[in-house]
């Protein structure tokens, strides 16, 4: 089952095992797929869907992937490394992707990125299992000079626009066996599966529910294959996770309001 998220209001559909997309009256964070109401079909442009998800933080995990580790010239470190992304930063899909006059150096990191159904705290990975919504697809937009530049991420991974998601979110999904690819200007640029995370997702979750409460609704960034590269204004980006569908955002220079 995918949940979207319909614009201008931002109400629910869900799109059936048959493919029809229908209004959602359930709300998803409480009842499970099996039980929800579906009303009238809708008929949504691609370009009417809001982000599925609308979080009070959004986590990110660093050098998930060996490879990508390597090519940045970091070694894995013993733990998953956190970092949180600015809710401000994030936008739906068919928005634009606007790079900030403030760096040289914008890049991709195509996601698999987990959203919380529930509150977690200090839980275990197998809590963590039973308390997802679902998945989606992501960028976490880098501002790689800036990023190498300061002590912390705060800045290099939370300039406006930086966290793209969507279109939908994948209920149910087999964690251990999703894959992620990213494409710019149709040219496959990453390709990465979950089960090369050196912390697979429930892990993950279940490890930051020890720092802070992680709260439904809340994103979490499972880290970035190798394959990470500059953005140029005009570029298509495409993010594809296995079976929630294309992620497509353009990318713009920032212009004076
Ligand atoms: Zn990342």
């Amino acid at each position: 089952m995918l949940l979207y998220r319909v614009g201008p209001e931002g109400y629910y559909a869900a799109e059936t095992t048959e493919g029809a997309l229908r209004v959602l009256f359930s709300d998803p964070y409480e009842i499970p797929p099996a039980e929800w109401r579906l009303g009238r079909k809708l008929e949504v442009e691609p370009k009417g869907l809001l982000a599925p998800v609308a979080p009070s933080k959004i986590l990110g995990i660093g050098r998930n992937y060996v490879q990508h580790a390597k090519e940045l010239g970091n070694p894995v470190p013993d733990e998953p490394l956190l970092f949180l992304k600015a809710p401000s930063s994030l936008i739906g899909p068919g928005a634009s992707v606007v790079l900030p006059p403030e760096s040289e150096r914008v890049e991709f990191e195509g996601e698999i990125a987990v959203v919380l159904r529930q509150r977690l705290s200090r839980a275990s990975a197998e809590e963590a299992r039973a308390a997802i919504l679902g998945v989606t697809c992501a960028c976490d937009v880098t501002a790689r000079d800036l990023q190498r530049r300061d002590a912390t991420f705060a800045r290099g991974k939370s300039f406006d626009t930086f966290c793209p998601v969507g279109p939908a979110l994948l209920l149910e999904p087999e964690l251990d066996s999703l894959s992620v690819e990213t494409r710019v200007n149709g040219r496959v640029r990453q390709q990465g599966s979950s089960s090369e995370m050196i912390w697979g997702v429930a892990e993950l979750l279940g490890y930051a529910s020890q720092m802070m409460t992680l709260e439904a609704g809340d994103v979490v960034l499972t880290g970035t294959p190798e394959g990470v590269g500059p953005l140029a204004p005009g570029d298509e980006l495409e993010v594809e996770v296995s079976g929630v569908g294309v992620l497509e955002n353009r990318v713009e220079a920032w212009r004076q309001p």
